[in-house]
C-alpha cells in the first residue's frame, strides 16, 4: 500500500489534517497516539521507562506525569536518549503492525502515517512513499500551540527550536498544505489532495 507520511512543526495542524483524511475514509496511523497508548497507566513499558529515568515520573495511581517527564528530558539529553531508545522502537513496531493491518483494506489506495518528527530521525524513511508537510507561519503556529496545550510563548519557541527548521521541512516535502487560514479551508485542501492521491498513488508491485 502507498504510505504518505504527514508531518509538520508543533501546532501546524497535523492532527486536524489527519482527522480530515480519516473522515474521508483514509486509514491513519498516528505515531503520537501510539506513543501515548504505550505509556497509559499500567502499560508495561511505563515501568521500564520510569526505572531507567530514576523512578520519579509516576503518580501514586501509577499514571505517568507527562509534564514532568517532558520538562526533564528537555533539560537532560542522556535521559532523552534513554527514553527514545526504549520508546521509539516500540512505536515503530506498533506503527508497522497497524500499517500492515490497514493493507487488508481495499480502499482507498493509500494510507497516512503521522510522524511529527519525521525529519529529525530516519526511522520511517524506508516505509514512506511520499511526504506531506502541514505548514503555517511561525506566529500562527505559536499562537495555536499555546492555546491548545496551555503553554507559554517561550515554551513553544523552545520546542520549535528543538525541531528542524520550517525551511528543512518544506525542502523535504513532496506536498505541502498551507494552514494559515480557517479550518474550512483546511478541510477543502485535504479533500483536494485526497482526490489527487487517489489518482496518483500507485504502488509498483
Ligand atoms: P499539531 O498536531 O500539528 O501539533 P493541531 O492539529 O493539534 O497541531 O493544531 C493545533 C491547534 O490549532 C489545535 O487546537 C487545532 O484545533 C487548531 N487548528 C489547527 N488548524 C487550524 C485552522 N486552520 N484554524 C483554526 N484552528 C486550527
Amino acid at each position: 500500500m502507498f504510505i504518505i507520511a504527514l508531518t509538520g512543526g508543533i501546532g501546524s495542524g497535523k492532527s486536524e489534517a489527519a482527522k480530515q483524511f480519516s473522515l474521508l475514509g483514509v486509514p491513519v496511523v498516528d505515531t503520537d497516539a501510539i506513543a501515548h497508548a504505550l505509556t497509559v497507566t499500567g502499560a508495561p513499558l511505563l515501568k521500564i521507562i520510569n526505572q531507567k529515568l530514576g523512578g520519579n515520573f509516576l503518580a501514586a495511581d501509577g499514571s505517568l506525569n507527562r509534564a514532568k517527564l517532558r520538562s526533564h528530558i528537555f533539560d537532560n539529553k542522556e535521559d532523552r536518549l534513554n527514553l527514545e531508545a526504549i520508546l521509539h522502537p516500540a512505536i515503530h513496531a506498533l506503527a508497522l503492525e497497524k500499517l500492515v493491518q490497514n493493507e487488508m483494506q481495499l480502499r482507498p489506495n493509500y494510507q497516512i502515517l503521522v510522524v511529527p518528527l519525521l525529519f529529525e530521525n530516519n526511522r520511517y524513511d524506508a516505509l514512506v512513499n511520499r511526504i506531506l508537510v502541514i505548514d503555517c507561519d511561525e506566529s500562527v503556529q505559536i499562537e495555536r500551540a499555546m492555546a491548545r496545550s496551555n503553554l507559554t510563548e517561550s515554551q513553544v519557541k523552545a520546542m520549535m527550536a528543538a525541531q528542524v527548521s520550517r525551511k528543512t521541512r518544506l525542502t523535504g516535502a513532496d506536498e505541502v498544505i498551507e494552514n494559515n487560514g480557517q479550518l474550512e479551508e483546511l478541510v477543502v485542501k485535504v479533500a483536494n489532495l485526497h482526490k489527487k492521491f487517489i489518482k496518483t498513488c500507485v504502488v509498483n508491485k
